[in-house]
């Protein structure tokens, strides 16, 4: 079967079925080195290797297609380098110091003496040169033929580097996205800064303004506070973590309230001046907020201007690379993936879209992602995870008759008290049928996602998740003591 846009080059050519799974197409260039090849044309030229360029490249090169990764940074972009991993390694050491200061809540003797900031960094930095190093050696074991150096889309099958015409059957678009700012706010990287240069900070400053109370906002607020850091979150929405079910919102509030993490919600910001030794920021409803500085996390935007796309005739719209459900664009020959397209924002879904990518090129039936099924996973202290739709999302789908929500409160299970931390999780079902929301607010909660998802994802009706039996004492026995309760058989929770 061929879907609209298929990639005309691959019709005709042989296929053979391997031992386990379905028809796989043959290799253009049957493993022949290709690298130093200067007539090559590959069958996949991915221009970006962060996690959608690379997902694809190794998917593709793990299907027999000669594949070159154009990259002009450092391979793995900004999941590993400037965004999901350091964040988590300064989350780690932030939930570290927390531990150190609270020690005596637990019976144990520490002293906690301050951050040696110098250190965080040599840890946060171990971590991503391992795992950098490790994703070199499989590029590389897959004969991947990787370029370094700034790509430019040249034609509709070709893109441009050093000087060189890397010429492809099919262009894969993965240029990622860079931190947004506001007209007129000037990042200068010492006290108005962006997330990139908030990883690199070789500094704790006493104060910090943050603006924006999305993931990464509420992602730096909670390591400053446990830092140290006196924060305050503006944010012209609402609530923090904006695009959550409303009860985890309020929850998080609550839990940073109570770590004396401020914040100011409907807050617009309206100007930034330079102070002494910092900034002063005010809001359009007339607040001023002192600090040493400013960090910037309204967002981010992709990574498209000036890199040939609309002059070779891809759609885009506000830079965003315009793609279906295949991650085709309007170009037959070329695709996108990740950041640089307007689905969400999370590396897992750059991965699921490369390899959907490298699937489809290769001949396999390629499959549309559900991004409701996507698991989203906030990694402050406590952590917001959910998967599927929000209540409201559910009544305006379903109607408000047909919803039904539960909530289930962690102080009932066992583990969670053992760690000492409140939260909820809250379901969402639709009246009679299956769970289409699960959302989470409470320490290591992002762990139970897995579990959330499989829920979601096959469509599980409450009274077949209360039949699985959780163990004791886990936090996912939380997830089921929600399920036995909406299946109305509540064991550790009242009726
Ligand atoms: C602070 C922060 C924390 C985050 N935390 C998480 C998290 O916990 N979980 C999660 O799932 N997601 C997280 N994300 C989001 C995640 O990092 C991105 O969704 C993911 O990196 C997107 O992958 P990508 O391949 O689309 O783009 P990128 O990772 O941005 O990669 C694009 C690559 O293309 C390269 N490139 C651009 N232009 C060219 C060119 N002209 N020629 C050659 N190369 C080029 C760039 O150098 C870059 O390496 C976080 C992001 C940030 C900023």
């Amino acid at each position: 079967m061929y879907f609209r846009h298929d990639w005309a080059p691959y019709k005709g050519f042989p296929t053979h079925r391997t031992a386990t799974g379905p028809a796989i197409r043959t290799p253009l260039h049957g493993g022949r080195d290709v690298a130093n090849d200067a007539s090559t044309v590959f069958d996949v030229v991915i221009l970006g290797g962060g996690s959608g360029g690379y997902a694809a490249a190794l998917r593709a090169a793990q299907l027999g297609l000669s594949v070159a990764l154009i990259e002009k940074g450092e391979l793995g972009g900004t999941c590993l380098h400037r965004g999901c991993i350091p964040t988590k390694a300064l989350l780690h050491a932030a939930e570290v110091a927390d531990e150190t200061r609270e020690a005596a809540d637990f019976g144990v003797l520490a002293t906690f003496q301050g951050i040696d900031i110098k250190g965080v960094h040599k840890y946060k930095d171990d971590v991503v040169s391992g795992l950098y190093k490790g994703l070199q050696g499989l590029v590389a074991s897959r004969k991947v033929h990787y370029i370094t150096g700034e790509g430019k889309l040249s034609s509709q099958t070709s893109v441009d580097v050093n000087g060189q015409r890397v010429e492809g059957r099919h262009i894969v678009l993965a240029t990622g996205s860079v931190p947004k700012s506001l007209p007129g706010l000037t990042i200068d990287g010492d006290r108005v800064i962006s997330s990139d240069h908030a990883l690199k900070l070789d500094r704790i400053p006493k104060s910090a303004v943050i603006l924006g109370g999305g993931v990464i906002g509420v992602e730096f607020a909670s390591v400053w506070k446990s830092f140290g850091v006196d924060v305050t979150i503006v944010e012209a929405l609402p609530h923090l973590a904006p695009l959550e079910d409303e009860n985890s919102s309020k929850l998080l509030e609550r839990a940073f309230r109570k770590r004396g993490i401020k914040f100011e919600l409907k807050a617009r910001f309206s100007g930034v001046e330079y102070t002494q030794d910092g900034v002063r920021v005010s809001t359009e409803n007339g607040k001023q907020i002192d600090a040493d500085l400013l960090l910037v996390a309204i967002g981010r935007g992709p990574v498209s201007a000036g890199l040939g796309y609309e002059e070779n005739g891809v759609a885009t719209d506000r830079g965003y690379v315009l793609v279906d459900e295949y991650m085709r664009t309007n170009v037959p020959t070329i695709s996108a993936v990740g950041d640089l397209v307007p689905t969400l924002q999370l590396a897992h879904v750059g991965f699921a879209e490369g390899i959907l990518v490298a699937e489809r090129l290769a001949g396999l039936k390629a499959v549309p992602i559900d991004y409701d099924g996507v698991p989203r996973v906030t990694y402050c202290n406590p952590e917001v995870a959910s998967v599927g739709i929000t209540e409201a999302k559910a009544v305006e789908l379903y109607g408000k008759d047909k919803v039904v929500t539960l909530k289930y409160n962690l102080a009932g299970n066992g583990k969670s008290k053992i760690l000492k931390t409140a939260g909820e999780i809250k379901l969402v079902q639709v009246k009679d049928g299956a769970v289409v929301g699960v959302h989470m607010v409470g320490a290591r909660m992002g762990e139970q996602v897995g579990e959330a998802q499989l829920i979601y994802n096959w469509e599980a009706l409450p009274a077949e998740v209360a039949q699985l039996i959780h163990a004791h004492p886990s936090q996912s026995e939380a997830l089921g003591e929600a399920h036995l309760a909406l299946a109305g058989k509540p064991l550790h929770a009242h009726d």
